[in-house]
């Protein structure tokens, strides 16, 4: 007996107007011409305040959502995002200036990553935002530079956790990692903090990302709030910032479905008096990064060839694995899946076939889908990939082979 194939989730963020997709009430077709060239990425502004908003109908008041630029740090999108959250977490230099550009106040932008440059400690300082410390030398590298500048810098300890955040698609902690400050360090660490003419704010836990099971949030909460209470209780003073990560994903393959925000939201509730309790001055952060833009973007690029070799199907496009590394399956990917792909001008065509969507570099890692049922498609179509408004366009590698970069548009 054949098991019915897994399916990916319905992708009922946008609209679909005479058989095409639209993204911002256009239909994708009109943008193509529009922009003059595929391919190109779309964001539509309206399924971001989408995100926003379900997270804050559903999460306590007490959570800040900040929003993790590195998903997609395009400046229209930053700028959009500083308009929604309530601050935002910058891995860079250049991170820091669109943060900066964006009008978000000094207090609400965190800086986190491992070997930051004497470069980019400077500038943090100069701008006052706060900076999450990876290691015990970055203490000693942010102290000196704040004495040589005469300015005190603003610093939290990033914790290397003692849990991990269980089936997590990227695990970001637990066991020896290059993030953070191992747990079990941070008291000895806080003795120096106090000696240092530092201004100490709190701590940053993250644990993973990309988890799309309650259960195992809710574990990795309880775990948080227990350690950060606990290393609290060796801080030089009452600490103001508790960052306890983000993590929620959202469903990419065949299977998965969008995460349930309720019992997260219950256990957030259950917890937060005993937090409130130790911690009075600490505002609480989940800083997120795909759940707020991945669903908001897709990728649209144009067939240029469609061929048959030995009897199997493929249509060939402008655009690839150059563009949109995660689509292909080389961004993290064990086992290849396909993201959600359509033939985004024939989105109600009954008949499908079974394809292959290729892109035109030279490996035959270049697969945008694989095997895929989909809408019988002909030369000048459009192919869109849904779920493509994170770790998309800065997080392919877009000089290989020397083709243009795609355009990206917010709608
Ligand atoms: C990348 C990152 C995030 C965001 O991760 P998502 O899976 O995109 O939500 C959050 N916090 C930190 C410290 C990060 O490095």
């Amino acid at each position: 007996m054949n098991r019915p194939a897994l399916q990916h989730a319905p992708m009922k963020q946008f609209t679909v107007k005479e058989n095409c997709l639209c993204i911002g009430g256009t239909k994708v077709t009109d943008l193509a011409a529009q922009l003059g060239r595929t391919p190109f990425y779309a964001y539509d502004r309206s399924v971001m305040n989408n995100q926003v908003e379900r997270l804050r109908n559903s999460l306590p008041k007490q959570i800040h959502l900040h929003y993790a630029m590195k998903a997609n740090p395009m400046p229209e999108v930053v700028n959009h995002m500083a308009t929604l959250v309530d601050g935002l977490g910058v891995a860079s230099k250049g991170e820091l200036g669109v943060a900066l550009a964006s009008g978000t106040p000094v207090k609400d932008i965190s800086f986190a990553g491992p070997g930051k440059t004497d470069t980019e400690l400077e500038a943090a300082i100069r701008a006052g935002i706060t900076v999450n410390l990876e290691s015990e030398n970055e203490l000693v590298r942010i102290n000196k530079i704040g004495i040589r500048l005469g300015i005190q810098p603003v610093v939290a300890i990033r914790v290397n956790p003692d849990f991990e955040l269980k089936t997590s698609g990227m695990k970001m902690g637990g066991g020896p990692k290059q993030f953070g400050i191992d747990a079990e360090r941070v008291p000895e660490v806080l003795k120096t903090v106090e000696q240092m003419d530092v201004r100490f704010r709190g701590f940053h836990i993250f644990s993973g990302s990309q988890n799309l099971r309650p259960e195992a949030i809710i574990e990795a909460h309880d775990k948080t709030f227990d350690l950060a209470i606990r290393l609290a209780g060796h801080a030089p003073c009452e600490i103001d910032l508790l960052n306890i990560g983000g993590g929620l994903g959202i469903p990419y393959f065949p299977g998965e479905t969008r995460i349930d925000l309720e019992p997260i939201a219950a256990n957030l509730n259950r917890l937060l008096p005993d937090v409130t309790k130790a911690l009075p001055k600490a505002e609480l952060v989940m800083e997120l990064g795909r759940y707020l833009v991945g669903e908001a973007g897709v990728y649209i690029c144009r067939i240029i060839d469609k061929k048959v070799s030995r009897g199997y199907t493929f249509l060939i496009a402008d655009g690839g694995l150059h563009h949109h590394l995660s689509a292909s399956g080389n961004f993290g990917q064990v086992i290849r899946k396909n993201y959600p792909v359509t033939i985004a001008n024939r989105m109600k065509n009954e008949i499908k076939e079974s394809v292959s969507v290729v892109g035109p570099l030279c490996t035959p890692l270049d697969l945008l889908a694989d095997k895929m049922e989909l809408s019988i498609a002909e030369v000048g179509d459009l192919v869109a990939v849904f779920q493509s408004g994170a770790y998309g366009y800065t997080a392919s590698p877009l000089g290989f082979l020397s083709h243009p970069a795609p355009l990206e548009i917010l709608i």
